[in-house]
């Protein structure tokens, strides 16, 4: 069968360990089989990462801003053992910190949902997308501790020196702590056209009311409350902390992390990264240096093709390809739903301790072998 034709380049970042050997595995057997599309590659994995003292991140940042898709495979964040372990000349930054830092934008976080397979709040039948304001508030904020009694205040000084302000925040009796944070316009306006790009285009009014959807604030505890009884099927824009927190709760409340998308959108509406939301599976990956198999769920990873893909299909009008990345995200979801499984989602059925290879689940590569041939079947070949 003929390959589908991509116009414009998709930027490809490698990464680490285990999501690094399903990553190629995906890449030649499920998207170049089927999609001819030029990559632009960048190996963020750790040992090049090492040997450029870390350009490549810099510039599969760039790169993304100018062809506006990036599909990431995860990656190692160092820390001091694996500064040991590798042999690094520095303990590297978040390749996820450093990229999201050039492109600026909002992550959000999508669970992938397979009917069979339970959730913590089985109320939760549809998605509930998560997008979390990652800047300034409570992360970049300067706070103290005091020791005696004393005078908090605020003070702001124009810079284009006019009269300034002073507030007085509390009158310390005797010893406590204090925090000041901000945040920004340019920010925040950037946040929110992220979160209504997520699903529609720019004129959000006319598109809503076409859609049928709608926007509203309600205060964090208000939200908690009505996420937990709801049945899901919406964006959920969270301040920095609440979607740090947030975001982990439902990732736990649906299951899998390997059933959890994230893709970073651009405040442009153009631009996005798409990765799987979990790390590098370190704990497979010693099983796998022992030549021993192991069952590690893919599902998240091929979405971060699928949703860089879908993305490029929207940004050059490419329906073929489209249709590709849904059909491939309906074989993941189907084959799971027909009860062919990695572990981590055999265990949320039975207990990971009842699981038995063969008959509640499969290794790795057998799983990847039993989507390319439902997918393979799917595109009628
Ligand atoms: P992890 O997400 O790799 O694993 C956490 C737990 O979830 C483990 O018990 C693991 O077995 C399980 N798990 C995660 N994904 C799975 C999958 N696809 N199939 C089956 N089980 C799965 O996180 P970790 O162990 O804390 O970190 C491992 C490495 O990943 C670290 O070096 C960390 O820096 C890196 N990391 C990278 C990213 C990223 O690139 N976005 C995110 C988190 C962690």
């Amino acid at each position: 069968a003929k390959r589908i034709k991509v116009d414009q380049p998709v930027v490809e970042m490698d990464g680490d360990e285990m999501t690094r050997i399903i990553w190629e595995f995906i890449k030649e057997k499920l998207i170049l089989s089927n999609v001819d599309v030029e990559l632009k590659y960048y190996d963020l994995g750790l040992p090049y990462r090492d040997q450029t003292d870390d350009q490549v991140t810099i510039d599969s940042a760039i790169a993304t801003m100018k062809y506006n898709v990036a599909v990431k495979c995860a990656t190692i964040t160092p820390d001091e053992a694996r500064v040991e372990e590798f042999k690094l000349k520095k303990m590297w930054k978040s390749p996820n910190g450093t990229i999201r830092n050039i492109l600026g934008g909002t992550v959000f976080r999508e669970p992938i949902i397979c009917k069979n397979i339970p959730r913590l709040v089985p109320g939760w039948t549809k998605p509930i997308t998560i997008g979390r304001h990652a800047f300034g508030d409570q992360y970049k904020a300067t706070d103290f501790v005091i020791t005696k009694a004393g005078k908090f205040k605020m003070v702001f000084t124009p810079a284009d020196g006019s009269k300034g302000k002073e507030w007085e925040v509390f009158d310390f009796p005797s010893g406590g702590c204090g925090m000041g944070m901000y945040n920004t316009d340019e920010s925040i306006t950037g946040f929110a056209h992220s979160c209504f790009q997520y699903d529609i285009e720019l004129n959000y009014k006319a598109e809503f009311d076409k859609l049928k959807i709608w926007y509203e604030h309600r205060l964090i505890d208000d939200m908690v409350a009505q996420v937990l009884k709801s049945s899901g099927a919406f964006v959920w824009a969270c301040k920095n902390y609440d979607g740090d927190v947030q975001s982990d709760i439902l990732a736990q409340g649906f299951g899998s992390l390997g059933l959890m998308t994230s893709v970073l959108v651009c405040p442009d509406g153009k631009t996005i990264e798409a990765e799987a939301a979990h790390g590098t599976v370190t704990r497979h990956y010693r099983e796998h240096q022992r030549g021993r198999p192991t069952s590690t769920n893919p599902i998240a990873s091929i979405f971060a093709w699928t949703r860089g893909l879908e993305h490029r299909g929207k940004l050059d009008g490419n329906p073929d390809l489209i249709k590709f990345s849904q059909i491939l995200e309906r074989v993941c979801v189907e084959t799971v739903e027909t009860g062919v499984m990695t572990k981590d989602l055999a265990g949320c059925i039975h207990g990971l301790s009842n699981c038995k290879l063969n008959e509640h689940y499969v290794n790795t590569s057998d799983f990847l072998d039993v989507i390319r041939s439902n997918l393979d079947k799917a595109l009628g070949k």
